[in-house]
């Protein structure tokens, strides 16, 4: 039975990195009929977000990417917040120390600071509390049991730190990677259990992945440094026994392919880095997302399902339906992959090309409406519309542009395109198309262009010359489906109205 886990820290908004996570982790789940747990690890509580959790929900659920257990919808292995599991941890703990495994450390922040400083050698700049200084610092190791027994009595501040073997060979085998082998001296004696009684994300990870009885688990790359301990945390606590199964997804880089993309890649060059828009409540700051800018959820997706994967062939463009198909993880790589967002822009057009004008429809409302464009009595024209002008947008906020003049005037006329090589005997023209058009009985696109070209040849001008100015009159500029579609589509009485309105 597959069991898998995303378990972010609410700490901000969910980087792009992060659903990816969770996408693997779903299809993998879904292929094999298991079950994806969203257990949100918020025991440092400095780094504590109010508003992330909420924000994590929100994404997974536009993304289409829900869990089947989560503190919002409970479920046979809950709580699914660690916070809400202090004493289940603290049990673990204490139990490592019962085997010899942890010990209790007592040292101030000064003693911590002055080891440092003594230590410190050219070859060794920054030593560790580890193995070789473990002897010389203020722990239950270096203290006798009744010296440890009145600190704590005393309730002296302590923190449980791991016990890192010296010199041992940890190996596990990744399914991206195959066998990763470590050797344990690396590895510091890693605090399990801070002075305030949390654990730190080593410790909580461990002791949750085996209490929820996951299976596997696909995590970040930059997580793979952390296994050796979790490896001697699964040894020491549980005997190795049903040890989840990792898979370290490869890095998303930069566009340059020069280091791990960051949010501030993303403020200085212009693209989002978050699924959805995200206020940071402490500091106010304000980044964009992929929804509000108007990208498909199926775009994002997809997009975020070729970052590191693809199924062996030119296929780019995945429905969720083949990505459940095809997906596997002999097909991750295992170099990082290069974010770049034309190309993400590109899958967004694409999509939008993809799904049909019925399909598009609630979205192109919703953008409709926020931008304050009435569509009343017209939604029956909407699917029209919408199939005449897809193939132009990139994004959803296109939308708005390319259909609000099928429902109101336009507000301002690019008149500067056509003003220059503008006559009288343009104007002319133009009053007695008005004319024309107040007669025609039977207002449909060819009627409408086969009287205009009547009278431009009789008035011995060029069509072609008269065409633009009569889009920009109905549009407002130079874009939009063919422009005897749209003067049908508004109707006359509104063709008409923005003509002399433009002529005035
Ligand atoms: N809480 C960790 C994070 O914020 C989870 C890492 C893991 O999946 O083990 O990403």
């Amino acid at each position: 039975k597959v069991r898998t886990r995303f378990a972010p820290s609410p700490t901000g908004g969910l980087h792009l990195g992060g659903v990816r996570t969770v996408l693997f982790n779903y299809l993998f789940t879904r292929q094999h009929n298991g079950q994806f747990i969203l257990r949100i690890e918020d025991t440092d509580r400095t780094r504590f977000v109010e508003g992330a959790e909420a924000y994590i929900y929100e994404t997974l659920a536009w993304c289409g990417l829900n869990p089947d257990e989560s503190p919002a919808i409970g479920g046979p292995f809950g709580p699914y917040r660690q916070s809400e599991r202090k004493a289940i941890y603290g049990r673990y703990a204490e139990q490592l120390i019962r085997d010899g495994y942890a010990y209790y450390a007592f040292d101030t922040p000064e003693e911590l600071e002055a080891m440092r400083t003594q230590y410190k050698t050219a070859e060794n700049p920054s030593p560790r509390y580890d193995s070789t200084l473990r002897g010389k610092m203020h722990n239950s190791l270096t203290l006798s049991s009744e010296e440890t027994k009145k600190l704590l009595d005393a309730g002296t501040a302590y923190v449980i730190r791991l016990k890192v073997p010296e010199n041992e060979t940890l190996r596990f085998t990744d399914m991206i990677r195959g066998e990763v082998v470590f050797n344990s001296s690396e590895t510091d004696d890693k605090v399990l259990l801070k002075a305030d009684g949390m654990p730190t994300y080593h410790l909580a990870v461990v002791v949750d992945d085996h209490l929820m009885e996951i299976t596997h688990s696909f995590r970040g790359e930059e997580w793979l440094p952390s296994a050796p301990v979790h490896i001697l945390l699964w040894k020491y606590l549980f005997g190795l026994e049903n040890m989840v199964t990792w898979a370290h997804l490869p890095l998303i880089l930069k566009p340059d392919g020069n280091g791990k993309l960051s949010k501030r890649d993303g403020d200085r060059l212009g693209f989002p880095v978050f699924a959805m828009n995200w206020t940071d409540p402490r500091t106010g700051d304000f980044t964009k997302g992929y929804r509000e800018l108007g990208f498909l959820p199926e775009a994002f997706v997809n997009m975020l399902a070729v970052l590191g994967w693809n199924d062996g062939t030119e296929q780019e463009l995945f429905s969720m339906e083949e990505l459940l198909q095809k997906f596997s993880v002999e097909k991750i790589h295992k170099k990082g992959a290069k974010f770049n967002y034309e190309k993400a822009l590109w899958f967004n057009k694409e999509w939008i090309k993809k799904l049909s004008a019925d399909q598009l429809k609630p979205q192109v409302i919703y953008w409709l409406k926020n931008a304050g464009i009435d569509i009343s009595g017209k939604e029956d024209q909407l699917p029209g519309i919408i199939e005449q002008v897809k193939d132009r947008c990139t994004l959803l906020s296109d939308f708005v542009e390319q259909t609000s003049f099928f429902f109101q005037a336009p507000e301002k006329l690019d008149l500067d395109a056509v003003l220059k090589k503008w006559n009288d005997q343009k104007n002319s023209f133009f009053i007695e198309l008005i004319r024309g058009y107040e007669l025609a009985t039977d207002f449909t696109p060819e009627n409408l262009e086969h009287s205009f070209k009547e009278l431009a040849a009789a008035s011995q001008l060029k069509p072609g010359e008269l065409m633009l100015p009569l889009r920009i009159m109905l549009v407002g500029g130079k874009f939009g489906p063919h422009v005897f579609d749209i003067a049908a589509a508004i109707g006359a009485k509104a063709t008409i109205s923005r003509i002399k309105y433009a002529l005035s």
